[in-house]
């Protein structure tokens, strides 16, 4: 394999290599290879987004294209980006749904029944092969930004059967500390992408830290939460534990513009 080489962008721009554009499968190859070592980098507010290397994710539902990108001495790290159809289409409609989704482990990958993560992002995922959009998904941000240490918030939520966020304030020492992540990093790979000021996102939570972070960036939202079928008796005690902690209130719909 070849050595990584980086390539400035103002911004990101998805590949148009394709069979056809390349005319034979080994062309093709030798084509998506040499690409596949290029890193698209965009400086952006005096901070550089590194993109990695693009393709489709086939869901039995539909395809969206993916990407990940790192904001160069950021915090957190790998976020993978999920586009459907493209971000050509996105950029132009001027309006789309976003998500900010973060990782979860126990939930995502192991099948831990406690909170709604995989349902969420599932939930997203159907909504932009439907409507169209974009999923930005940061796996550090697993255990709100805590990562490992929610294994012990677990263990102590499975023996005191107390909810999510009645564990963690007590856990992390106070409500303030329950919540270390950022989105501002989020919000850079945004504008990376191309999305410009006053575009407007429908959001896919009410997370306030969400909200400000992208206001903060100049996007106009509308913020609603994303509704899951299905809720056990264990999952809606952290649900509404977490809609009083983040929203007050677990439905309606928050508009907020620059
Ligand atoms: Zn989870």
């Amino acid at each position: 394999m070849n050595q990584i080489k980086y390539y400035k962008q103002d911004r990101y721009e998805t590949s148009n290599t394709s069979l056809k554009s390349s005319g034979d499968v080994l062309s093709f190859i030798n084509d998506i290879r040499r690409e596949a070592h290029l890193r698209k980098f965009v400086e952006i507010d005096g901070r550089l987004v590194i993109f990695g290397v693009e393709g489709p994710i086939i869901l039995p539902n539909g395809k969206f294209w993916s990407i990940s990108a790192e904001v160069k001495d950021g915090l957190w790290g790998k976020h993978h980006i999920m586009v459907s159809p493209n971000l050509e289409s996105l950029i132009n409609k001027k309006q789309s749904f976003l998500r900010l989704d973060s990782g979860c482990f126990s939930g995502m990958v192991l099948g831990d029944i406690t909170c709604d993560c995989l349902e969420q992002l599932r939930k997203a995922q159907s909504i932009i092969l439907e409507k169209g959009g974009i999923i930005i998904h940061i796996p550090s941000h697993d255990g709100r930004g805590w990562q490992e240490y929610k294994m012990a918030h677990q263990r102590i939520m499975d023996e005191t059967k107390l909810d999510t966020i009645t564990v963690a304030a007590k856990f992390y020492g106070s409500e303030n500390k329950i919540d270390t992540r950022t989105f501002n990093e989020s919000a850079l790979i945004l504008k990376a992408l191309g999305f410009p000021k006053k575009y407007s996102f429908d959001l896919g939570t009410r997370n306030p830290k969400k909200v400000k972070a992208l206001l903060k960036a100049g996007f106009n939202i509308a913020a609603q939460s994303i509704e899951i079928d299905g809720i056990s008796k264990i999952l809606e005690k952290n649900l509404q534990a977490k809609y009083k902690f983040f929203n007050n209130q677990k439905k309606g719909k928050v508009y907020a513009r620059n």
